[in-house]
Protein backbone atom coordinates (compact mmCIF):
# COMPACT_ATOMS: atom_id res chain seq x y z
CA UNK A 1 0.00 0.00 0.00
CA UNK A 2 2.72 2.52 0.95
CA UNK A 3 3.86 2.60 -2.48
CA UNK A 4 1.34 4.43 -3.92
CA UNK A 5 1.48 6.73 -1.11
CA UNK A 6 4.68 8.67 -0.84
CA UNK A 7 4.62 11.38 2.29
CA UNK A 8 4.33 14.49 0.55
CA UNK A 9 2.20 16.23 -2.40
CA UNK A 10 5.46 17.09 -4.86
CA UNK A 11 4.79 20.47 -6.33
CA UNK A 12 3.06 19.73 -10.06
CA UNK A 13 2.72 21.25 -12.86
CA UNK A 14 -1.22 22.04 -12.15
CA UNK A 15 -0.51 23.06 -9.10
CA UNK A 16 1.61 25.88 -9.71
CA UNK A 17 -0.77 27.45 -12.30
CA UNK A 18 -3.33 27.29 -9.88
CA UNK A 19 -1.65 29.17 -7.37
CA UNK A 20 -0.80 31.64 -10.07
CA UNK A 21 -4.01 32.10 -11.28
CA UNK A 22 -5.46 32.15 -8.00
CA UNK A 23 -3.08 34.91 -7.17
CA UNK A 24 -3.94 36.83 -10.75
CA UNK A 25 -7.53 36.73 -9.71
CA UNK A 26 -7.22 37.90 -6.40
CA UNK A 27 -8.82 34.56 -4.59
CA UNK A 28 -7.68 34.14 -0.77
CA UNK A 29 -5.34 31.44 0.32
CA UNK A 30 -7.97 28.88 1.89
CA UNK A 31 -9.84 29.48 -1.63
CA UNK A 32 -7.02 28.02 -3.67
CA UNK A 33 -6.49 25.21 -1.62
CA UNK A 34 -9.92 24.34 -1.74
CA UNK A 35 -9.83 24.52 -5.86
CA UNK A 36 -5.99 23.07 -5.68
CA UNK A 37 -6.85 19.83 -3.19
CA UNK A 38 -9.47 17.03 -3.66
CA UNK A 39 -12.86 16.88 -1.85
CA UNK A 40 -12.34 12.93 -1.22
CA UNK A 41 -9.62 10.46 -2.04
CA UNK A 42 -10.16 6.84 -1.05
CA UNK A 43 -7.07 4.12 -1.74
CA UNK A 44 -8.35 1.12 -2.10
CA UNK A 45 -7.01 -2.59 -2.48
CA UNK A 46 -8.50 -5.05 -5.00
CA UNK A 47 -8.64 -8.58 -4.08
CA UNK A 48 -8.81 -10.77 -7.13
CA UNK A 49 -8.88 -14.02 -8.00
CA UNK A 50 -7.67 -14.36 -11.93
CA UNK A 51 -6.67 -17.19 -13.81
CA UNK A 52 -6.84 -19.53 -10.72
CA UNK A 53 -4.53 -17.38 -8.68
CA UNK A 54 -5.34 -15.09 -5.98
CA UNK A 55 -3.31 -11.22 -6.83
CA UNK A 56 -3.99 -8.37 -4.77
CA UNK A 57 -3.77 -5.01 -6.53
CA UNK A 58 -3.81 -0.95 -4.92
CA UNK A 59 -5.72 1.92 -6.16
CA UNK A 60 -6.46 5.28 -5.83
CA UNK A 61 -9.71 7.22 -7.14
CA UNK A 62 -9.78 11.23 -6.92
CA UNK A 63 -13.00 12.44 -6.45
CA UNK A 64 -11.32 16.05 -7.30
CA UNK A 65 -14.20 18.77 -7.41
CA UNK A 66 -17.73 18.17 -8.65
CA UNK A 67 -18.92 21.76 -8.38
CA UNK A 68 -19.62 22.12 -12.04
CA UNK A 69 -21.03 18.93 -12.42
CA UNK A 70 -20.41 14.86 -11.67
CA UNK A 71 -16.95 13.90 -11.03
CA UNK A 72 -15.80 12.84 -14.53
CA UNK A 73 -12.25 11.27 -15.48
CA UNK A 74 -11.00 8.21 -16.50
CA UNK A 75 -9.87 4.35 -14.90
CA UNK A 76 -5.41 4.33 -15.42
CA UNK A 77 -4.04 1.01 -14.94
CA UNK A 78 -0.33 1.06 -14.86
CA UNK A 79 2.23 0.18 -13.31
CA UNK A 80 3.72 3.03 -11.81
CA UNK A 81 0.46 4.51 -10.81
CA UNK A 82 0.82 6.76 -7.13
CA UNK A 83 -1.60 8.68 -5.32
CA UNK A 84 -0.42 12.25 -6.46
CA UNK A 85 -0.32 11.04 -10.03
CA UNK A 86 -4.11 10.21 -9.51
CA UNK A 87 -4.34 13.43 -7.82
CA UNK A 88 -2.60 15.52 -10.07
CA UNK A 89 -4.81 13.77 -13.36
CA UNK A 90 -8.03 14.00 -11.13
CA UNK A 91 -7.27 17.91 -11.01
CA UNK A 92 -6.69 18.09 -14.56
CA UNK A 93 -9.97 16.97 -15.43
CA UNK A 94 -11.71 19.28 -12.82
CA UNK A 95 -9.40 22.34 -15.42
CA UNK A 96 -10.13 20.46 -18.53
CA UNK A 97 -14.04 20.09 -17.83
CA UNK A 98 -13.66 24.17 -16.74
CA UNK A 99 -12.15 25.08 -19.99
CA UNK A 100 -14.30 23.28 -22.20
CA UNK A 101 -17.48 24.69 -20.67
CA UNK A 102 -19.23 21.07 -20.48
CA UNK A 103 -21.04 20.05 -17.57
CA UNK A 104 -18.68 18.12 -15.63
CA UNK A 105 -15.87 18.28 -12.49
CA UNK A 106 -12.98 16.30 -12.25
CA UNK A 107 -11.92 13.10 -10.62
CA UNK A 108 -9.49 9.89 -12.01
CA UNK A 109 -8.85 6.15 -10.86
CA UNK A 110 -5.34 4.71 -10.91
CA UNK A 111 -5.07 1.14 -10.40
CA UNK A 112 -0.88 -0.27 -10.14
CA UNK A 113 -0.32 -2.87 -11.91
CA UNK A 114 3.28 -4.56 -12.17
CA UNK A 115 2.93 -6.34 -14.99
CA UNK A 116 6.69 -7.49 -14.79
CA UNK A 117 5.43 -9.09 -11.86
CA UNK A 118 2.49 -11.09 -13.10
CA UNK A 119 4.32 -11.71 -16.31
CA UNK A 120 6.54 -14.38 -14.03
CA UNK A 121 3.65 -15.09 -12.14
CA UNK A 122 1.67 -16.41 -14.49
CA UNK A 123 4.62 -17.75 -16.58
CA UNK A 124 3.62 -15.30 -19.57
CA UNK A 125 6.31 -13.65 -22.17
CA UNK A 126 6.03 -10.19 -21.71
CA UNK A 127 3.35 -7.81 -23.77
CA UNK A 128 1.04 -10.85 -24.44
CA UNK A 129 -1.88 -8.70 -24.93
CA UNK A 130 -4.41 -11.18 -24.52
CA UNK A 131 -3.21 -11.88 -20.93
CA UNK A 132 -3.12 -8.31 -20.21
CA UNK A 133 -6.70 -7.96 -21.45
CA UNK A 134 -7.82 -10.73 -19.59
CA UNK A 135 -6.17 -9.18 -16.72
CA UNK A 136 -7.49 -6.15 -17.10
CA UNK A 137 -10.84 -7.19 -17.58
CA UNK A 138 -11.08 -8.94 -14.30
CA UNK A 139 -9.37 -5.96 -12.14
CA UNK A 140 -12.13 -3.49 -13.49
CA UNK A 141 -15.01 -6.16 -12.96
CA UNK A 142 -13.61 -6.35 -8.84
CA UNK A 143 -13.33 -2.57 -8.91
CA UNK A 144 -16.58 -1.68 -10.30
CA UNK A 145 -18.39 -4.13 -7.69
CA UNK A 146 -16.95 -1.75 -5.14
CA UNK A 147 -17.87 1.67 -6.54
CA UNK A 148 -20.94 0.42 -8.39
CA UNK A 149 -23.11 2.80 -6.23
CA UNK A 150 -20.95 5.67 -7.45
CA UNK A 151 -21.47 5.04 -10.85
CA UNK A 152 -25.31 4.33 -10.71
CA UNK A 153 -25.92 7.29 -8.95
CA UNK A 154 -23.87 9.42 -11.39
CA UNK A 155 -21.71 10.50 -8.59
CA UNK A 156 -18.25 9.31 -10.63
CA UNK A 157 -18.74 8.42 -14.09
CA UNK A 158 -15.58 6.83 -14.89
CA UNK A 159 -14.57 6.62 -18.81
CA UNK A 160 -11.27 4.49 -20.11
CA UNK A 161 -7.76 6.53 -19.79
CA UNK A 162 -4.19 4.70 -20.29
CA UNK A 163 -4.16 0.62 -19.99
CA UNK A 164 -8.36 0.87 -20.35
CA UNK A 165 -10.63 1.02 -23.36
CA UNK A 166 -14.07 0.22 -24.54
CA UNK A 167 -13.90 -3.43 -23.10
CA UNK A 168 -13.10 -2.48 -19.72
CA UNK A 169 -16.25 0.03 -20.01
CA UNK A 170 -18.82 -2.59 -20.97
CA UNK A 171 -17.66 -4.53 -17.70
CA UNK A 172 -18.59 -1.11 -15.68
CA UNK A 173 -22.12 -1.17 -17.90
CA UNK A 174 -22.64 -4.59 -17.09
CA UNK A 175 -22.37 -3.86 -13.54
CA UNK A 176 -24.51 -1.04 -13.02
CA UNK A 177 -27.20 -1.65 -16.21
CA UNK A 178 -27.28 2.45 -16.84
CA UNK A 179 -25.45 3.26 -20.21
CA UNK A 180 -25.59 6.77 -18.05
CA UNK A 181 -23.21 5.87 -15.42
CA UNK A 182 -19.82 5.17 -17.77
CA UNK A 183 -18.62 6.47 -21.17
CA UNK A 184 -16.48 5.36 -24.00
CA UNK A 185 -18.72 2.28 -23.94
CA UNK A 186 -18.17 -0.33 -26.94
CA UNK A 187 -19.63 -0.20 -30.53
CA UNK A 188 -23.25 -1.57 -30.53
CA UNK A 189 -23.27 -1.38 -26.56
CA UNK A 190 -26.46 0.54 -25.03
CA UNK A 191 -25.71 4.17 -25.08
CA UNK A 192 -22.41 3.79 -26.92
CA UNK A 193 -21.22 7.02 -28.49
CA UNK A 194 -19.85 6.94 -32.76
CA UNK A 195 -16.55 9.13 -32.30
CA UNK A 196 -15.97 8.44 -29.02
CA UNK A 197 -13.17 6.14 -29.35
CA UNK A 198 -11.63 8.78 -32.00
CA UNK A 199 -12.15 11.48 -30.12
CA UNK A 200 -9.06 12.62 -28.13
CA UNK A 201 -7.08 11.89 -31.20
CA UNK A 202 -9.63 13.68 -33.28
CA UNK A 203 -9.38 16.95 -31.20
CA UNK A 204 -6.13 17.17 -30.59
CA UNK A 205 -5.72 17.13 -34.89
CA UNK A 206 -8.37 20.27 -34.28
CA UNK A 207 -6.39 21.87 -31.97
CA UNK A 208 -3.27 21.77 -34.09
CA UNK A 209 -4.93 22.48 -37.26
CA UNK A 210 -6.20 25.39 -35.68
CA UNK A 211 -3.11 26.50 -33.75
CA UNK A 212 -0.64 26.26 -36.51
CA UNK A 213 -2.65 28.40 -38.22
CA UNK A 214 -3.29 31.27 -35.84
CA UNK A 215 0.51 30.98 -34.69
CA UNK A 216 2.75 29.94 -37.77
CA UNK A 217 -0.13 31.66 -40.06
CA UNK A 218 0.28 28.36 -42.12
CA UNK A 219 -2.23 25.82 -43.34
CA UNK A 220 -1.86 22.18 -41.86
CA UNK A 221 -0.74 20.99 -45.09
CA UNK A 222 2.23 22.80 -44.87
CA UNK A 223 4.25 21.52 -41.67
CA UNK A 224 5.95 19.20 -40.12
CA UNK A 225 4.55 16.71 -37.50
CA UNK A 226 6.27 14.37 -35.28
CA UNK A 227 4.16 12.20 -32.92
CA UNK A 228 5.28 10.48 -29.82
CA UNK A 229 2.83 7.48 -29.03
CA UNK A 230 0.60 5.66 -31.62
CA UNK A 231 -1.76 4.22 -29.07
CA UNK A 232 -5.59 5.12 -29.03
CA UNK A 233 -4.48 9.14 -28.69
CA UNK A 234 -1.22 9.25 -31.31
CA UNK A 235 -2.97 6.89 -33.97
CA UNK A 236 -6.04 9.29 -34.19
CA UNK A 237 -4.10 12.19 -34.25
CA UNK A 238 -1.39 10.93 -37.11
CA UNK A 239 -4.49 9.37 -38.79
CA UNK A 240 -7.00 12.77 -39.05
CA UNK A 241 -3.43 15.31 -39.44
CA UNK A 242 -2.17 12.76 -42.26
CA UNK A 243 -6.04 13.20 -44.13
CA UNK A 244 -5.50 16.86 -43.58
CA UNK A 245 -2.61 16.68 -45.49
CA UNK A 246 0.18 17.35 -42.92
CA UNK A 247 3.97 15.47 -43.50
CA UNK A 248 4.31 13.36 -40.44
CA UNK A 249 8.00 12.60 -40.51
CA UNK A 250 8.27 10.71 -37.24
CA UNK A 251 6.63 8.59 -34.60
CA UNK A 252 7.13 6.31 -31.99
CA UNK A 253 5.88 3.85 -29.53
CA UNK A 254 7.48 2.43 -26.25
CA UNK A 255 9.75 0.11 -28.53
CA UNK A 256 11.56 3.15 -30.37
CA UNK A 257 10.26 4.74 -33.93
CA UNK A 258 10.50 5.72 -37.28
CA UNK A 259 11.44 9.30 -39.42
CA UNK A 260 11.17 9.93 -42.92
CA UNK A 261 11.81 13.32 -43.88
CA UNK A 262 9.47 13.06 -46.83
CA UNK A 263 6.58 12.03 -44.51
CA UNK A 264 5.48 8.40 -43.53
CA UNK A 265 2.79 7.05 -44.97
CA UNK A 266 0.72 7.04 -42.36
CA UNK A 267 -1.82 3.86 -43.68
CA UNK A 268 0.94 1.91 -44.44
CA UNK A 269 2.08 2.24 -40.87
CA UNK A 270 -0.98 1.68 -39.18
CA UNK A 271 -1.44 -1.71 -40.99
CA UNK A 272 2.15 -2.47 -40.01
CA UNK A 273 1.56 -1.76 -36.30
CA UNK A 274 -1.29 -3.59 -36.20
CA UNK A 275 0.17 -6.55 -38.25
CA UNK A 276 3.27 -6.59 -36.20
CA UNK A 277 2.71 -4.43 -32.49
CA UNK A 278 5.10 -1.88 -33.03
CA UNK A 279 6.03 0.64 -35.33
CA UNK A 280 9.70 -0.10 -35.27
CA UNK A 281 10.74 -1.94 -38.18
CA UNK A 282 9.16 0.24 -40.72
CA UNK A 283 10.29 1.74 -43.53
CA UNK A 284 12.75 4.50 -43.08
CA UNK A 285 15.06 5.56 -40.10
CA UNK A 286 15.08 3.92 -36.78
CA UNK A 287 15.00 6.50 -34.10
CA UNK A 288 14.78 6.32 -30.18
CA UNK A 289 12.17 7.79 -28.58
CA UNK A 290 14.35 10.62 -27.03
CA UNK A 291 15.67 11.21 -30.80
CA UNK A 292 12.19 11.40 -32.04
CA UNK A 293 11.30 14.56 -29.40
CA UNK A 294 14.66 16.19 -30.88
CA UNK A 295 13.50 16.06 -33.91
CA UNK A 296 13.51 19.11 -36.22
CA UNK A 297 10.08 19.89 -36.85
CA UNK A 298 7.38 22.51 -37.24
CA UNK A 299 5.18 20.69 -34.72
CA UNK A 300 5.80 18.16 -31.91
CA UNK A 301 2.75 16.41 -30.33
CA UNK A 302 3.80 14.01 -27.31
CA UNK A 303 1.15 11.76 -27.09
CA UNK A 304 1.89 9.00 -24.73
CA UNK A 305 3.46 8.93 -20.96
CA UNK A 306 3.49 12.13 -18.73
CA UNK A 307 6.67 13.95 -17.85
CA UNK A 308 8.59 13.10 -20.67
CA UNK A 309 9.75 16.68 -21.55
CA UNK A 310 11.63 17.93 -18.68
CA UNK A 311 14.72 20.63 -18.29
CA UNK A 312 17.07 18.26 -20.63
CA UNK A 313 14.43 17.67 -23.35
CA UNK A 314 13.47 21.33 -22.99
CA UNK A 315 16.68 22.01 -24.21
CA UNK A 316 17.01 20.27 -26.56
CA UNK A 317 13.97 20.39 -28.78
CA UNK A 318 14.07 21.56 -31.94
CA UNK A 319 10.11 22.09 -32.61
CA UNK A 320 7.87 25.52 -33.15
CA UNK A 321 5.26 24.22 -31.42
CA UNK A 322 4.09 21.51 -28.90
CA UNK A 323 0.58 20.03 -28.88
CA UNK A 324 -0.12 18.36 -25.87
CA UNK A 325 -1.73 15.07 -26.77
CA UNK A 326 -1.07 13.51 -23.41
CA UNK A 327 -1.38 14.31 -19.90
CA UNK A 328 1.06 16.79 -18.53
CA UNK A 329 4.31 15.55 -21.04
CA UNK A 330 6.48 18.56 -19.73
CA UNK A 331 7.35 19.01 -16.41
CA UNK A 332 6.77 22.65 -14.67
CA UNK A 333 10.61 22.89 -14.95
CA UNK A 334 10.40 21.68 -18.52
CA UNK A 335 7.77 24.50 -19.47
CA UNK A 336 10.17 27.27 -17.93
CA UNK A 337 12.90 26.76 -20.27
CA UNK A 338 10.14 26.12 -22.78
CA UNK A 339 8.72 30.00 -22.34
CA UNK A 340 12.02 31.27 -22.00
CA UNK A 341 12.80 29.70 -25.46
CA UNK A 342 9.50 31.00 -26.43
CA UNK A 343 8.43 27.32 -28.16
CA UNK A 344 4.75 27.81 -27.88
CA UNK A 345 2.72 25.01 -25.73
CA UNK A 346 -0.87 24.60 -26.27
CA UNK A 347 -1.96 23.03 -23.38
CA UNK A 348 -3.26 19.28 -22.43
CA UNK A 349 -6.08 20.75 -21.12
CA UNK A 350 -7.65 21.59 -24.20
CA UNK A 351 -5.64 19.65 -26.41
CA UNK A 352 -6.70 16.52 -25.56
CA UNK A 353 -9.99 17.57 -24.15
CA UNK A 354 -11.94 16.24 -27.05
CA UNK A 355 -12.28 12.53 -24.90
CA UNK A 356 -13.85 14.04 -22.47
CA UNK A 357 -16.16 16.68 -24.50
CA UNK A 358 -17.20 13.05 -26.42
CA UNK A 359 -18.15 11.38 -22.86
CA UNK A 360 -20.54 14.65 -22.47
CA UNK A 361 -22.36 13.84 -25.71
CA UNK A 362 -22.18 10.04 -24.97
CA UNK A 363 -23.67 10.87 -21.05
CA UNK A 364 -26.56 13.44 -22.78
CA UNK A 365 -27.61 11.11 -25.16
CA UNK A 366 -27.22 7.88 -22.89
CA UNK A 367 -29.65 9.90 -20.73
CA UNK A 368 -32.01 10.89 -23.77
CA UNK A 369 -31.70 7.23 -25.33
CA UNK A 370 -31.67 9.66 -28.51
CA UNK A 371 -29.03 8.41 -31.08
CA UNK A 372 -26.54 10.85 -33.00
CA UNK A 373 -23.94 10.58 -35.75
CA UNK A 374 -20.33 10.61 -35.53
CA UNK A 375 -20.19 13.92 -37.93
CA UNK A 376 -21.83 15.55 -35.33
CA UNK A 377 -20.17 14.34 -32.52
CA UNK A 378 -16.75 15.88 -34.85
CA UNK A 379 -18.78 18.72 -35.35
CA UNK A 380 -19.28 19.45 -31.38
CA UNK A 381 -16.02 18.87 -31.03
CA UNK A 382 -14.45 21.46 -33.31
CA UNK A 383 -16.70 24.28 -31.91
CA UNK A 384 -16.40 23.43 -28.22
CA UNK A 385 -12.31 23.05 -28.65
CA UNK A 386 -12.46 26.57 -31.09
CA UNK A 387 -13.92 28.22 -28.56
CA UNK A 388 -11.78 26.80 -25.66
CA UNK A 389 -8.69 28.05 -27.79
CA UNK A 390 -10.25 31.74 -28.43
CA UNK A 391 -11.24 32.25 -25.13
CA UNK A 392 -7.71 31.36 -23.43
CA UNK A 393 -6.50 33.27 -26.41
CA UNK A 394 -8.00 36.16 -25.42
CA UNK A 395 -6.76 36.12 -21.83
CA UNK A 396 -3.24 35.39 -23.27
CA UNK A 397 -3.14 38.48 -25.42
CA UNK A 398 -4.92 40.71 -22.65
CA UNK A 399 -3.29 39.70 -19.71
CA UNK A 400 0.29 39.11 -21.53
CA UNK A 401 0.46 36.04 -20.05
CA UNK A 402 1.23 32.23 -21.81
CA UNK A 403 -1.42 30.33 -23.28
CA UNK A 404 -1.04 27.25 -20.70
CA UNK A 405 -1.49 29.98 -17.83
CA UNK A 406 -4.55 31.76 -19.69
CA UNK A 407 -6.44 28.21 -19.91
CA UNK A 408 -6.28 27.83 -16.20
CA UNK A 409 -7.45 31.35 -15.28
CA UNK A 410 -10.39 30.34 -17.10
CA UNK A 411 -10.53 27.23 -15.62
CA UNK A 412 -10.18 28.69 -12.11
CA UNK A 413 -12.43 31.50 -12.82
CA UNK A 414 -15.46 29.12 -13.31
CA UNK A 415 -14.31 26.66 -10.64
CA UNK A 416 -14.77 29.09 -8.36
CA UNK A 417 -17.64 31.14 -9.43
CA UNK A 418 -19.15 27.55 -9.35
CA UNK A 419 -17.98 26.62 -5.50
CA UNK A 420 -18.83 29.61 -4.47
CA UNK A 421 -22.51 29.59 -5.87
CA UNK A 422 -22.72 26.07 -4.10
CA UNK A 423 -21.26 27.83 -0.63
CA UNK A 424 -18.25 25.25 -1.10
CA UNK A 425 -16.39 28.24 -0.63
N1 LIG B 1 -9.22 9.74 -19.85
C1 LIG B 1 -9.60 10.82 -20.68
C2 LIG B 1 -8.95 12.10 -20.21
O1 LIG B 1 -7.95 12.09 -19.52
C3 LIG B 1 -11.12 10.93 -20.84
C4 LIG B 1 -11.89 11.11 -19.57
C5 LIG B 1 -13.41 11.06 -19.71
O2 LIG B 1 -13.92 11.03 -20.81
O3 LIG B 1 -14.05 11.05 -18.65
O4 LIG B 1 -9.34 13.17 -20.58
Amino acid sequence: MNRVLPAEEPITRSVAYIKESGRRLGLRKEEIDAIIHPQETRIFRLSCKILGKAVTFSGVLCLHNNARGPYKGGIRIAPDVDIWETVELGRLMTLKTAVSDIEFGGGKTGIRVDWNYLYKLYDKKPQDREFEKIVSLDIVEYYAQIYRDLFSKHIYIPAPDMGTGPDEMAFIYNETMDPASVTGKPEGTHGWLPGRKESTGYGCACVTRISVERIMGKDISEVSVAIQGFGNVGSYVAKYLYESGAKIVGISDIFGGVYDEHGLDIEKLTEYSKRFGTVVGYEGKSISNAELLCLPVDVLIPAAAGNVIGVEEAKKLQTKLIVEAANVPITLEGMEILNEREIPVIPDIIANSGGVIASMEEYSHSLSALKTRREEVFKVLEEKLGQALDDSWDIADSEKIDLCQAAVDLAVKRVYQAMKNRRYI
